[in-house]
């Protein structure tokens, strides 16, 4: 059956991320219509995030209840975030139960993100609404005075929209389109930079029996030289589609170099041999990888927006979601988890403007109705400014290195997380439940 665009609705989400969807779900819930469009042919199947964090675990929970439940029945519920030095010594254990006072999500769940978007798209589709897959938008104008924007397709359709939400990814075409600058907040620049962070992530199967310095139940972070040597265990599924373990890990693996654009066992298994889990302790071996299952190479760098919200002069709207509105490194599993807190609470704003909007036009108070737009813009990238920090000072621990820098770092980290309130404070900030909108 072919599937057709209509040509007009309420509110178009352009990309079908964890962001675009959460919006959907959210939309869905305030019974705003809308469509939901992505450029790929079926949903993600790469190696990405595989750490979801409470706060979006709570945004999901107060639309579905039930689906924070099936996310984490699918996942490994990692309790403490370890990191130890080259000669596998604790530097600290980051203990994720201390936010428990606040959350019945204490823990980090690993899972990783294309299963996390398959829950959400079978309850975006369990609302009656469909995903239009092949669908990329290829142009965008303002009509109608400007209280409407005209998406054009690749297929040659054409949808008009009063919201547009750009959730397409770091790469965005609707940003540009709406000239809304994406730079690296700390050196203003917009281009590559010379701290752009490379990395190799693979799903890989490693030998039984699994060296006992390779936790099975929670992440590790190996520090200390060259880049951060990251395991983190998933859920393997039996031929029945079943929950079981195996050894199935996602490795995160910093390069210093630009790695092959695939890497393979043999060139995962080296970074392992030179400095993973082992590697520098007669006590343990290295983990021997049996098979990889899909890996993939990155390189990033920050950069944040400098607006969320483009109004076309009749009050049409391009909002930003995601990683349209910033992008940094892996380190935290932080991007997702933002895109997903930050897609519930704009179909909340979008509802909200709705409504007010009728108001306005009505009664010419239009100013209350772009406020509402101009608080959500204010609001997030607030957040997205704090956790690219967040990001970043990690960022910085993980890349280790050699010489007496990085060696004070570790110590230093040692002897602070030695202080209870510390693990607290981080816990907290990792969880991103004190960003949520304040009522
Ligand atoms: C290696 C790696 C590890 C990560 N680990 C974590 C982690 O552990 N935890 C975490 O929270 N985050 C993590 N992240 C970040 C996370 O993957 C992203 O933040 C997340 O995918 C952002 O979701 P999104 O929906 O905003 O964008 P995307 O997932 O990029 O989705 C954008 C969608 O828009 C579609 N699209 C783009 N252009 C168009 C167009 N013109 N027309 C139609 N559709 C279009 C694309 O096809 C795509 O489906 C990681 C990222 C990387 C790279």
């Amino acid at each position: 059956m072919i599937d057709r665009l209509p040509s007009s609705t309420e509110v178009c989400i352009v990309g079908a991320g964890p962001s675009g969807l959460a919006c959907a779900l959210g939309l869905a819930a305030h019974k705003i219509p809308f469509v939901i469009v992505d450029a790929l042919e079926a949903g993600h199947n790469s190696s990405r995030a595989v750490l979801v964090q409470a706060s979006a675990l709570e945004a999901l929970g107060t639309l579905h209840p039930q689906l924070p439940e099936e996310l984490i029945s699918a996942g490994i519920q990692s309790k403490t975030l370890t990191t130890i030095d080259l000669q596998e010594r604790l530097v600290f254990r980051l203990r994720m139960t201390d936010i428990a006072a606040y959350t019945k999500y204490a823990f980090s769940l690993l899972i990783p993100q294309h299963k996390v978007e398959h829950q959400m798209r079978e309850y975006v589709r369990g609302g009656g609404n469909s995903i239009h897959w092949g669908k990329r938008a290829t142009d965008v104008k303002e009509v109608v005075e400007g209280s409407q924007y005209e998406l054009r397709f690749e297929s040659g359709e054409v949808l008009t929209a009063r919201y547009v939400v750009a959730a397409d990814g770091s790469k965005s075409f609707l940003r540009a389109f709406a000239g809304i600058r994406f730079i690296d907040p700390y050196t203003k620049e917009a281009g590559p930079g010379k701290n752009d962070l490379s990395f190799v992530v693979a799903d890989v199967l490693f030998a039984s029996p699994l060296p006992t310095n390779v936790p099975r139940d929670g992440l590790q972070m190996m520090i200390g030289a060259g880049g951060v040597v990251l395991t983190a265990p998933m859920r393997g599924e039996g031929s029945d589609g079943a929950p079981q373990n195996n050894n199935l890990f996602r490795l995160y693996l910093g390069v210093p170099d630009t790695p092959p654009r695939s890497p393979d066992a043999a060139y995962l298994q080296a970074i392992l041999d030179a400095r993973g889990p082992g590697s520098h302790s007669k006590l343990h071996p290295v983990p021997h990888i049996t098979k990889v299952l899909d890996s993939s190479r990155y390189r990033t760098r920050p950069a944040l927006v400098d607006r969320y919200v483009h109004r076309a002069k009749g009050g049409a709207y391009i909002l930003l979601v995601g990683d349209s509105a910033h992008r940094h490194g892996p380190a935290g599993g932080q991007g997702m988890n933002m895109g997903i807190c930050e897609g519930v609470e704009l179909a909340q704003v979008i509802n909200e403007h709705h409504r007010s909007a009728f108001d306005a036009e009505k009664s010419g108070t239009t100013h209350d109705a772009v406020q509402i737009m101009d608080a959500y813009s204010t609001h997030r990238r607030s957040v997205a400014a704090q956790v690219i920090d967040l990001v970043e000072s990690m960022t910085q621990v993980e890349k280790g290195g050699r010489g007496w820098g990085p060696y004070f770092r570790v110590t230093a980290l040692w002897a602070i997380f030695k202080v209870p309130f510390v693990n607290g404070v981080l816990a907290w900030k990792i969880s991103g439940l004190g960003h949520a909108k304040k009522a």
